[in-house]
């Protein structure tokens, strides 16, 4: 059984099947099961695709393909791990082996005033026709966040036609992921494409306006906008298994065979965490994917996580970023060029332990991530 229906749940089954067509496969999801690739959501307004062009199997079409019974809008609300049943609104149904492919929850911050409830998120295919839905019309948005997601989104937004102001405490775009140099070129080129960046502000409150939505700066600032968009960061649905008593740290902890703390339950993707490591992206989703295919089909298999550099999808100035683990010891060496950045991330002794590449520094990218140290050994 598995419990969920995002990328994580249908590669496994997809690579579970390479290795076993008979063992029965359920899948229990809290939305409509069906299957599509949600990186897409946050480049497809550009190219005007609406959320059902987004769908590419349907999930009845991935169940008779793959050969998987969908249990489709059906909240999981309990695991117990003795019985081994999870409890659904139809009843418990029992599992064999149990596989929380859960994802993850975005983070909400506490905003004030009194249209703070009107500001959105897009982490699915449903929040995705929302904010397509409230974009009808709409001219001005404010984007929460200057990560990976949130110029994703400014960038797209920007390319549809729309007036963009963003939002971050930090200093430059991907603060976490780019040293300055690089975070300060991207800036430019967002700029540049029509992006306003607010840095060193935070959103204090939003409000109704006759007129669309007052968005309150913590400096005082008012911007005028019609839709908020808010992408500060995604949290991993945990409590299903921490209610069941399966140990829980920032993601369930699972070890390389992607187990957690309890017999036959497992842990897959957004939700999981492997050795201290949370990586919410489809590279080690499809690494764990595979190991945990293997391990289910009673092959000997142990996570390793290569390095996976992370492409950002913004147009106005392409990224590509490895960063160095986070106990790494050294430092960024940067070239800054006219047209983009080079910049490693070196260690004492030399070797290369990370790089974030901007612009026409991509195309280093595959030379560079064949000298990089696996993630996970
Ligand atoms: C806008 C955006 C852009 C991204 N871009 C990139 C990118 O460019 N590159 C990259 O590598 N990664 C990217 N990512 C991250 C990547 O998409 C995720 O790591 C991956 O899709 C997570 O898949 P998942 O199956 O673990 O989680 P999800 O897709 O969130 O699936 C979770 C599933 O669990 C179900 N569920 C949850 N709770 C219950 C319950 N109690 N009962 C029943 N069902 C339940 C949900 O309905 C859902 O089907 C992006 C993410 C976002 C949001």
């Amino acid at each position: 059984m598995i419990v969920g229906s995002g990328l994580a749940a249908w590669t496994l089954v997809r690579e579970f099947r390479k290795l076993d067509a008979q063992t029965p496969i359920t899948l229990i999801t809290r939305d409509n099961g069906d299957f599509y690739s949600k990186p897409m959501l946050s480049n497809a307004l550009s190219s005007g695709k609406t959320a059902a062009q987004l769908v590419s199997a349907t999930s009845a079409a991935m169940a008779q393909q793959l050969g998987v019974t969908v249990m489709a809008k059906t909240d999981v609300t309990a695991i117990d791990p003795v019985a081994y049943s999870v409890t659904t609104a139809l009843g418990p149904v029992t599992y064999s082996r149990l596989v929380l492919a859960l994802g993850a929850d975005p983070v909400r911050l506490p905003l004030q005033g009194d249209a703070a409830d009107r500001v959105i998120s897009v982490n699915d295919l449903q929040d995705y026709a929302t904010f397509r839905a409230q974009l009808e019309g709409a001219k001005r948005v404010t984007v929460i966040g200057a990560g990976l997601i949130g110029c994703e989104f400014a960038n797209d937004l920007v390319q549809a036609g729309y007036e963009v102001d963003v939002i971050d405490p930090g200093t430059h775009p991907l603060g976490r992921l780019l040293p300055l140099e690089a975070g300060q070129q991207m800036q430019q080129a967002l700029a540049h494409a029509g992006v306003r960046f607010h840095f060193g502000n935070s959103v204090q409150a939003v409000l109704a306006a006759p007129q669309g939505l007052q968005v309150e700066l913590a400096n005082g600032q008012r911007l005028a906008s019609d839709l908020v968009l808010s992408a500060v960061g995604l949290r991993p649905r945990i409590a299903l298994a921490k209610a069941a008593g399966l140990q829980t740290a920032r993601g369930i902890v699972v070890n390389r065979q992607l187990q957690t703390s309890q017999t036959d339950i497992y842990a897959l993707g957004d939700v999981a965490e492997v050795e201290g490591l949370l990586l919410p992206y489809v590279m080690p989703m499809m690494q764990s994917a595979r190991t945990l295919a293997a391990h289910l089909a009673g092959q000997p298999a142990t996570l390793r996580y290569p390095a996976m550099p992370v492409v950002v999808k913004t147009p106005a100035m392409p990224v590509v970023v490895s960063p160095p683990l986070a106990n790494a010891q050294g430092s960024w060496q940067v070239n800054a060029f006219s047209d983009g950045v080079d910049a490693r991330f070196v260690g004492l002794d030399g070797t290369l332990l990370g790089f974030a590449l901007a612009g026409k520094a991509t195309g280093q990218k595959t030379v560079l991530q064949k000298s990089l140290p696996a993630v996970l050994a």
